[in-house]
């Protein structure tokens, strides 16, 4: 019988559509191209009120049931009217009356008069220009004179509809929403939205030197500092997080929190016990839980990662077995993981933007492999931006990422880095 619609194509499947797929020497895009191919998104939906829908992905398209603004409107305070009335002379015109935002003019404006008028006042009819106040001269309760010049026709005139038109389309599912989108969603009248349900992950650290806060470190332990950086980049993304603690390497221990985490989580996270040398428990309970590749991404930091699908009592999770060192957390979560759970999440994500800037400093690159080093943007005094990298770059040095604004991105390709040439960077911060 053939497989069902829905059913899982294997890793294997995937990656023998990806040219030249080698799991032990795997470029950056490809991995991101078998992830991609491999991911599917949850259809699970929830109605929100817009102020809780903040960060979250919009579940459908929404259409304005409305024009925006409802009437044509005065974008300045001053004089709506006739601008046939005018000419290459000052012109005295009666004034009619006053219109306020949100207290119309009920009245008629006449050729030859005019209507003070607030801005947000709806234009009374006949009028077509509006001219500020500043630019009048001599008014008074009964008329104001208007100089020849001051405005064209059509000036400080609001269109109705002219934000949004009923029945356009205003914003579009897998968009997550943002500061402006729940204003313009406010301004169609719309309380509530569909968005897709939060994303559940799973996490947990490997390795028996890994002490967690409070305990006492002892000879050769290290704090375990993953899981606060994973729980930080969970959050930006607006996951719901399960953080599972610091696992043993040990089967029973590793089998026991692989398979609550399948049955609890829609992706899982892991850190270390997926390189060569690693105690690797880890890895055979991985792949023993379901569909799971291990590579060596052609990268760096960051070079052994596993990736797959795991199941447990007829649940299944995502997985992603990142390597334990703290940077190299970071960058395969930002250059893989992120994307991929976006798209879980039923988001549209765009690529992380690159900005071309000037490079300070010589960077050592071997072509081959791309690169990602931790760099600092300053804008000098004349506002031309430049980045040079922070001092030791080891994948284990967290500070590295700490006092960084930036990553240099070094693509496969691309070799030495001299002073003065131009390399792409992630910024860290953006406005949202
Ligand atoms: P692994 O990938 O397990 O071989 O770990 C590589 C390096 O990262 C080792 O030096 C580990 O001690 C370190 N490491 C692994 N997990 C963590 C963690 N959760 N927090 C801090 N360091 C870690
Ligand atoms: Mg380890």
């Amino acid at each position: 019988m053939s497989q069902p619609p829905q059913a899982h194509p294997s890793l294997e499947h995937i990656a023998s559509c990806v040219s030249g797929y080698d799991p032990d020497a795997l470029p950056v895009a490809s991995a991101q191209q078998v992830i991609r191919s491999f991911i599917r998104p949850i259809d699970s939906v929830e109605k929100l009120a817009i102020r809780a829908a903040l960060d979250r992905v919009l579940a459908a398209d929404i259409i304005s049931p409305i024009n925006v603004p409802a009437h044509d409107n005065s974008a300045m305070d001053g004089y709506a009217l006739r601008a046939s009335d005018l000419g290459s002379e000052p012109v005295r015109l009666r004034i009619a009356g006053t219109a306020f935002a949100g207290r119309a003019f009920d009245g008629q404006v006449g050729p030859g008069e005019c209507l003070r008028i607030m801005t947000g006042a709806i234009m009374p009819a006949g009028c077509d220009t509006v001219v500020p106040q500043e630019f009048t001269r001599d008014g008074d309760e009964q008329a104001v004179t208007i100089p020849p010049g001051v405005v064209r026709a059509g000036d400080n005139r609001r269109f109705a509809g002219e934000d949004l038109k009923a029945g356009q389309a205003a914003l579009a599912r897998g968009r997550i929403l943002r500061p402006a989108d729940l204003g313009l969603l406010a301004s169609l009248g719309i309380a509530e939205v569909p968005v897709q349900r939060r994303l559940r992950v799973a996490f947990f650290s490997t390795g028996d030197e890994l002490r967690s806060i409070g305990e006492p470190l002892d000879e050769g332990c290290v704090y375990d500092s993953n899981r606060y950086t994973l729980y930080g980049m969970l959050r930006r993304l607006s996951c719901d997080i399960v953080d599972m603690g610091v696992v043993r390497d040990e089967p029973e221990a590793l089998e026991a929190a692989f398979r609550s985490a399948a049955e609890n989580a829609d992706a899982i996270i892991t850190s270390g016990g997926v390189s060569v040398g690693a105690a690797d428990y880890t890895k055979q309970m991985m792949a023993k839980l379901g569909d799971v590749s291990f590579w060596k991404i052609g990268m760096r930091p960051g070079r052994p990662m596993a990736f797959g699908h795991i199941s447990s009592g007829g649940h299944g999770a995502y997985l992603f077995g990142l390597p334990g060192n703290p940077v190299a957390v970071m960058v395969t979560f930002y250059f893989f993981a992120r994307d991929a759970l976006l798209h879980m999440m039923g988001a549209a994500p765009a690529p992380l933007p690159l900005l071309p800037v000037v490079s300070r400093t010589a960077i050592r690159k071997k072509p081959g492999r791309t690169e990602y080093q931790r760099g600092i943007l300053t804008t000098d005094a004349d506002g031309r931006r430049s980045v040079s990298i922070t001092g030791s770059q080891g994948s284990g040095i967290l500070r590295s990422m700490s006092e960084a604004n930036c990553m240099v991105v070094l693509h496969h390709e691309q070799a030495n880095v001299a002073p003065g040439d131009m390399v792409d960077v992630v910024l860290f911060d953006g406005l949202t």
